[in-house]
């Protein structure tokens, strides 16, 4: 399983050097943008909708009345029943399409009472699902009044400013490390490293950082070459178990004196230097014995990547994604696109589908 070795962004063609591309990845004034749901940027689908206008209004909210009882909208709850003189009667597929039942035929046999109540009727298209966004809220309202609960937080979330300065310069720190972390591993191989090397190679690096105490917790470099299911992610994960008395892959080459489980400490070193102010190092581990001893709560200890923010210079693959929605990630951010395999955007937003029992954020437009 390879993840990708595509072309980088045309503004990441503006660097010409890994220092250049760097510090564009960390300087950079604008704003990350979430990977959200379909459902909240692709135009809402449309269903058709018998509507009937009523001949007198005054009748109007008996006849509202008499439908929400004989003709419920079941999945059109989101739509106002009424407007003006005009009231919804039901999906075009609620007729009965063998015989060819027309919507007259329909209300007499479902509210016969209401049989004459109706000067005319007609079909629209309306919205079939309830609108998330304030913006789809107005477009749906051209069409028919719907309920809408506005939701602030989505509002942010798909919008253009999510994060502040202070908190945005975080983000692209961790996200330049995470280059960096990709470059001092492909310079061990080769001394004469270009930009290239990073940007078109099917490598990944990841940095898994705890912002509660606002500290790198693990990081790692692809080992595909050596292990199938060694990509970086996969590493991050074992890497962040191994701080919490668990992990599965043997890592004992590593120096011992790293802060960071399968990481060697010249790595951590060379991060620190050219990364002064950044910490490194888990909350401590707390076993559940000792939780429960000393009545404290899960919340007193580390738990898997629960809270947890990942960066990674490439959009991960699926199984690396659904490793991350198991490890119980918070935020998943990367830089480039991975159009073969990515599993966040690419291919599909693993992280949207609402099956799933774990979900996480992903952020990414660093370029
Ligand atoms: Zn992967």
């Amino acid at each position: 399983m390879s993840e990708t070795i595509e072309p980088p962004f045309k503004k990441a063609k503006m660097a010409e050097t890994i220092d250049d591309f760097i510090q564009q990845i960390m300087l950079s004034k604008k704003n990350l943008q979430a990977v959200v749901s379909d459902e909240f940027i692709k135009p809402g689908a449309f269903t058709k909708v018998y509507v009937g206008q009523v001949k007198n209004v005054k009748e109007l909210s008996k006849i509202i009345t008499i439908l929400n009882e004989k003709i419920p909208l079941k999945e059109l709850q989101h739509l106002k029943r009424a407007r003006k003189k005009e009231v919804l009667l039901c999906p075009v597929q609620s007729l009965n399409s063998i015989t060819q039942e027309s919507i007259q035929e329909y209300v007499e046999e479902k509210v016969y009472e209401l049989k004459d109540s109706f000067e005319y009727f007609k079909i629209m298209g309306l919205p079939s699902l309830p609108p998330k966004l304030k913006k789809q809220h107005t477009e749906y309202s051209r069409v028919w009044s719907c309920n809408f609960h506005p939701n602030e937080y989505l509002e942010k979330l798909c919008g253009n400013d999510f994060f502040l300065e202070p908190e945005l310069m975080k983000h692209r720190c961790y996200m330049a490390i995470a280059f960096e972390v990709a470059r001092y591993y492909l310079s061990e191989r080769n001394s004469n490293l270009q930009l290239s090397d990073i940007l078109l190679r099917d490598i990944n690096a990841t940095v898994v950082v705890d912002p509660s105490i606002d500290s790198i917790v693990a990081i790692s470099f692809d080992n595909r070459e050596n292990h199938p299911v060694q990509h970086s992610a996969m590493l991050a994960i074992d890497n962040v178990a191994k701080t919490q008395n668990g992990g599965a892959w043997n890592t004992s080459t590593c120096s011992e004196d790293s802060p960071l489980p399968g990481i060697d400490n010249n790595l951590v070193l060379y991060l620190k230097n050219k990364f002064a102010n950044v910490k490194f190092g888990a909350r401590n581990y707390v076993t559940k014995e000792v939780l429960d001893e000393n009545r404290m709560n899960a919340s007193d200890s580390p738990y898997l990547c629960t809270g947890y923010y990942i960066y990674m210079i490439r959009e991960p693959c699926i199984m690396c994604s659904m490793g991350l929605v198991h490890a119980r990630a918070n935020r998943v951010f990367f830089c480039l696109y991975n159009n073969r395999q990515g599993a966040l955007i690419s291919k599909t937003k693993l992280h949207c589908v609402p099956s799933l029992n774990h979900h996480f954020e992903v952020f990414t437009e660093f370029l």
